[in-house]
């Protein structure tokens, strides 16, 4: 019996190769029809013996093309048309929009093997790409995906690209930024003024130059990178200062996984990451004695690796001897990343000596993501490049919501029934150039998207400028939400859990409902709602921001808490460098409460300890010093953990210093080696936060348990304090897909935001 039916097919489905794959499917079951991109995924119409129309919908989910990613299928009878064949038909634009866009991705092999081919017609074209592989979320300026709505629309394809484009069984129909010599984008190397240099390779000569030592802006994807060899110490260190970034890492680009292997432990789960689509930097602990520039990661365990990810890197890498790249964004320290040539000629011209450009326009700035691999889950750190726009599938449809997110590693989210959308990484939203890119990503997000928020989401804290950004939209209802609930509700929601839950919140800085800064927060909460049910001790900051980038003056904080005047006599090593002036002075700010702001934060204990271990007493990036006591903890020692004392305060536990600051001193007075406390000060906190969970589970009766929160960054207390939560039976919730750091916070937010609307909308 011959049938016909519709099947509508939704999620990632347009610009991954999924209208060739269905038009072979129905080819290969002898069926007739159509396929349609249509603004919500895409619609098929398949007529045949009923056999065959069954068989279809069978194989349809299971040989899926690699990229995509099927969210929904719905299938329905039609009556029988007079088509014998099988056709694909152009796209319509609908009212209702609901298709994902594709993320970024890595050349693929097949055209890795095209673009060395001194026989192929792009023999080293530097923007070979085909529907399984390339730009797409960086060059798209409104749905659906066609070449029209994106920046290639400034190109017209030659007859050879136009017949490939339009023959449904080539690699590249209707693979949108499909270009070649011809017809494409093409390279230019510019000097630091803009000025064209006359060269016959601008790679090639590009390439040249990186080897000797210059610092060269690399037009990517989502933005410039500044590259300069990474085996060259001097090159380094000029981009360093240049970049007015002190410390903080860089990432490093490696010509394969050979190079990768030669300089750091690669699991192979790690390998996995490394060529996986999306081509993350990915954070590996580095071997020691490697011939990396000491200026790519001072002071750090791990080195952050990636692989070349578009045709211009790879020719970079072919036409240079180096083996390594150093790959930072394209920007001054803590700006948004440049994209633009001039803008680039503009910001970048005196930090790089030369400018690869190209033609093809980025529409939306993407950073590189940054992912690690722990205890069996690629974790995001930075979620951007390859992964956005792809949603969060939340476990229930909710209202629209915009949230805002944070200060710090801002991102905003977007969600639509049960998908939540996080922007790629934003930054720190504090200078203007931040704040443009911030609101540039509001609109383009909900442009892509086509979502009308009903409601804005926003933090505490009032000085942050995504809050004051949100204040100023006056036609929506605005909802605010507490920064370590929208953390714990975050990690509920890529769990597709709801409350209650216990939650363990842990990080640097959050406005908490009392004005103080919290941040060593065990929370009861579900999404509407949260009780504070233990945190750590208030301890006063003295000096405000400024105890934050010199953790000597939390150290003081600490002991003074503990020792009064005293502090300063105790003949710790870590006070013989601070000048006793300024000793003085902040003893008499903690003494008189002035400039001495009270803080619950896990970042600052970190601090604390850091300087009293003689690890670091003041810093040049943001949680430099937790990073740097981590980095030193000694895995094989068997130590005796510090004890840290937990105490019932009737409606609430707190967590305090006493014992803590006793031992600490003790060992930092018997010079015991910095990796041996910081093991002592990890393992003593992952216990006391166990100890505070078993007891939040006798009082409410709850055994789920979400971590969340940038101190889950730390690799070791984060495994530490889950395998402990286990021992004791615990459900345990961790982030994988989304930050556990501010950026996973904006969805956190708009979660909150969306249930609490629904909850007075049903009282
Ligand atoms: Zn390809
Ligand atoms: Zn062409
Ligand atoms: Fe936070």
């Amino acid at each position: 019996m011959k049938v016909r039916q519709r099947i509508e097919v939704s999620g990632i489905v347009q610009g991954v190769g999924f209208r060739p794959f269905v038009y072979r499917l129905a080819h290969g079951c002898r069926l007739a029809g159509m396929v349609v991109n249509t603004a919500a995924g895409v619609t098929i119409e398949i007529q045949g013996p009923s056999e065959q129309v069954l068989r279809f919908q069978e194989l349809l989910p299971l040989e899926a093309p690699p990229l995509s990613r099927i969210t929904k299928i719905q299938a329905q009878p039609l009556p029988l048309q007079s088509e014998t064949e099988f056709r694909i038909l152009h796209s319509e634009k609908t009212e209702a929009a609901h298709t994902l866009i594709s993320p970024e991705i890595a050349t693929c092999d097949d055209c890795l093997r095209e673009l060395f081919d001194p026989a192929d017609r792009r023999y080293k074209y530097p923007f070979i790409n085909c529907t399984n592989c390339g730009p797409r979320f960086t060059i798209v300026r409104n749905i659906p995906y066609d070449r029209a709505l994106t920046s290639m629309d400034a190109f017209s394809m030659c007859p050879k690209c136009q017949s490939e484009y339009e023959h449904p069984l080539d690699r590249r129909f209707h693979a949108q930024p499909n270009a070649c010599w011809v017809c494409g984008p093409q390279l230019q190397l510019w000097d630091r003024h803009g000025r064209t240099l006359d060269c016959e390779d601008p790679v090639q000569a590009a390439a040249e130059r990186l080897q000797a030592g210059a610092i060269v802006a690399v037009k990517g994807l989502g933005g410039f990178h500044l590259a300069a060899n990474a085996a060259n110490e001097r090159a380094a260190q000029v981009l360093r200062e240049r970049k007015r970034r002190v410390g903080k890492p860089f990432a490093m680009m490696a010509r394969d996984l050979d190079a990768i292997r030669r300089v750091c432990h690669v699991s192979a789960d790690e390998d996995k990451v490394l060529i996986s689509p999306q081509h993350p930097i990915l954070l590996i602990e580095a071997r020691s004695g490697n011939d990396i520039a000491s200026q790519v990661a001072p002071g750090n365990r791990y080195f952050g690796v990636f692989l070349p990810y578009t045709p211009a890197h790879h020719l970079l890498f072919a036409e240079g001897p180096f083996d390594y790249l150093i790959m930072t964004s394209g920007n001054l320290s803590e700006e948004p990343i440049a994209i633009d040539n001039h803008e680039a000629v503009e910001r970048l011209g005196t930090l790089a000596d030369y400018l690869l450009v190209h033609n093809r326009d980025i529409l939306c700035r993407c950073d590189d993501s940054v992912v690690r691999w722990s205890k069996g889950k690629l974790r995001q750190l930075r979620r951007s490049r390859g992964f956005v726009p792809v949603p969060v599938f939340l476990e229930q449809p909710l209202t629209s919501v915009l949230a805002v997110g944070g200060e710090l590693k801002n991102t905003i989210c977007l969600t639509r029934e049960d998908q939540a959308f996080l922007s790629q990484h934003i930054g720190e939203l504090e200078n203007l150039e931040a704040y443009k890119f911030f609101q540039e990503a509001v609109s383009h997000l909900q442009q892509i998207l086509e979502i009308k928020p009903s409601a804005i989401a926003h933090d505490l804290h009032p000085d942050y400028l995504s809050t004051k950004w949100a204040l100023e939209q006056k036609d929506l209802p605005q909802v605010r939400v507490q920064h370590h609930h929208a953390h714990i509700v975050s990690c509920m929601a890529e769990n597709r859990i709801h409350g209650p839950v216990i939650g363990i919140a842990l990080d640097g800085t959050g406005y908490g409902t009392d004005g103080a800064i919290w941040g060593g927060e065990v929370l009861v909460c579900d999404t509407v709602s949260f009780q504070r049910a233990a945190h750590l001790s208030y301890v006063p900051m003295p000096g405000g921001a400024a105890a934050i980038r010199e953790p000597w003056r939390m150290a003081l904080g600490y002991l003074w808490l503990e020792f009064g005047a005293e502090a300063l006599h105790l003949g710790l090593p870590f006070m013989r460098e601070i000048d006793k002036r300024r000793a003085q002075f902040v003893l008499r700010m903690l003494e008189t409460k002035v400039q001495s702001p009270l803080t619950s934060s896990c970042g600052r204990l970190f601090d604390a300890v850091a300087a009293i271990a003689n690890v670091r007493s003041t810093v040049t990036y943001e949680a430099q010093a937790a990073i740097e006591l981590e980095a030193c903890l000694n895995r094989d020692a068997s130590v005796q953990p510090y004890t840290i004392e937990l105490t019932d305060c009737g409606d609430h536990f707190e967590i305090g210093y006493s014992d803590l600051m006793h031992q600490l001193l003790r060992d930092a007075l018997d010079a015991l080696p910095p990796g041996i406390i910081s093991r002592k000060f990890h393992d003593g906190l992952a216990d006391v936060f166990v100890r505070t969970a078993i007891a939040i589970r006798e009082r409410f009766h709850l055994d789920r348990v979400c971590l969340s929160g940038g101190t889950f960054q730390n690799a070791w207390l984060a495994a530490r304090m889950e395998n402990l939560l286990r021992d004791q039976q615990f459900l345990v919730f961790t982030h994988a897909k989304v930050p556990c750091g501010d950026g996973g916070l904006s969805l956190g937010q708009a979660v909150v935001a969306a249930a609490t609307l629904e909850t007075t909308r049903r009282t």
